[in-house]
């Protein structure tokens, strides 16, 4: 069975890409690991997405996904494997040797945390390193906890942490933080969170947990540590591009290189929406915009092949 339309992710590009293909009537499967993106990990409030003064991430999400539930889209929770196109049509593979066809396929995969790639960083992974304050921030309840990363999202993790840490420390390697206005207000709010500049920090270490993070002034040179017992990493994130560099053309950051009207890469048939792409602005409406544009851009591709 060759389906029409393959759209992998299921975070709100892909999601609002599903939505959009079940009511021009395309046969689509939606294939993802996990659902919800980002925002079903993150401790945000959202408070920038039309019809909602402020509303959790989370429950954003699960907006998102009821409304395409019992739509007529195929769901896979599974992690795609490889893609290849073949004659005309795209072939998407998993893990266990299995395989679909599609004829479009939109890529909706999203982004993942960027590593410091410091020693000590996979060493303590789960005993003190983290990626994710909504995952593991509750077990750091009285503790000392370092930020690495003073842009929003080392800003909203810290001012989340607040609600557990005992003191949190934001490091951030420029010579000032570049969050926006109002996540630094919020953050000098209660005196727990202190921000250190200039910070380039060079290894974690402990013995069975981590206990301290130890950086570089960038400065005056100095090695200085800071005695923790976690670190969450927010300095940004990498795209899940590996997935289609032999079908789309990637820019320096690994982002999707797309024809932002009609969300097409260099090759016919292969879309790409949401964070996974060059634009340049990484939000929830603007990954629900790009999804709603390339499955329309997939239908109009499908007619002009069928006639
Ligand atoms: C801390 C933080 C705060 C934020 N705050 C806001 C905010 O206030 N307002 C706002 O608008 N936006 C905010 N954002 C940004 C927003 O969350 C993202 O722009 C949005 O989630 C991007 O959606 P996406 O669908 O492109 O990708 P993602 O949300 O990253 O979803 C990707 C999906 O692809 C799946 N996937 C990946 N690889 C594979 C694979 N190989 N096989 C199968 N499935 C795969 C994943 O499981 C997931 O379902 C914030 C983000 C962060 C990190």
């Amino acid at each position: 069975m060759v389906y029409d339309l393959a759209i992998i992710g299921g975070g709100p590009s892909g999601i609002t890409a599903g939505i959009y293909a079940a009511r021009q009537k395309m046969k689509t499967v939606l294939i993802a690991k996990s659902f919800g993106g980002q925002m079903a990990h993150k401790t945000v409030d959202i408070e920038n997405y039309p019809g909602f003064d402020k509303i959790s991430g989370l429950d954003l999400i699960e907006k998102f996904e009821n409304q395409l539930k019992g739509k007529n889209v195929e769901i896979l929770s599974e992690e795609l494997h490889a893609i290849v196109k073949e004659n005309d049509s795209f072939k998407i593979s998993f893990e266990d040797g299995k395989f679909i066809n599609a004829t479009a396929v939109i890529i909706a995969a999203g982004a993942k945390p960027r590593k410091l790639d410091v020693e000590g960083e996979s060493e303590f992974l789960g005993r003190g390193v983290s990626y994710c304050t909504t995952c593991d921030g509750p077990l750091y309840q009285g503790k000392d906890i370092v930020i690495a990363g003073g842009g929003n999202a080392g800003f909203e993790s810290a001012i989340f942490m607040q609600n557990y840490a005992n003191k949190v420390y934001i490091l951030e390697y420029g010579p000032e933080a570049r969050a926006d206005e109002e996540n630094q207000k919020r953050a000098n709010e209660n005196g727990k969170i202190e921000l250190i500049v200039s910070a380039d920090i060079k290894k974690i270490q402990g013995s069975a947990f981590m206990e301290k993070v130890v950086y570089a002034d960038r400065v005056t040179g100095e090695e200085k540590e800071i005695k923790a017992q976690g670190v969450f990493v927010q300095i940004g994130y990498s795209p899940a591009s590996h997935i289609v560099e032999h079908l789309a053309d990637l820019n320096q950051r690994k982002e999707i290189i797309v024809n932002h009207d009609t969300m097409e890469t260099r090759t016919p048939g292969l879309y790409a929406a949401g964070d996974i792409t060059d634009g340049f602005l990484k939000q929830v409406v603007v990954a629900a915009a790009d999804g709603a544009k390339a499955s329309m851009s997939a239908y109009k591709y499908l007619q002009s092949k069928n006639g």
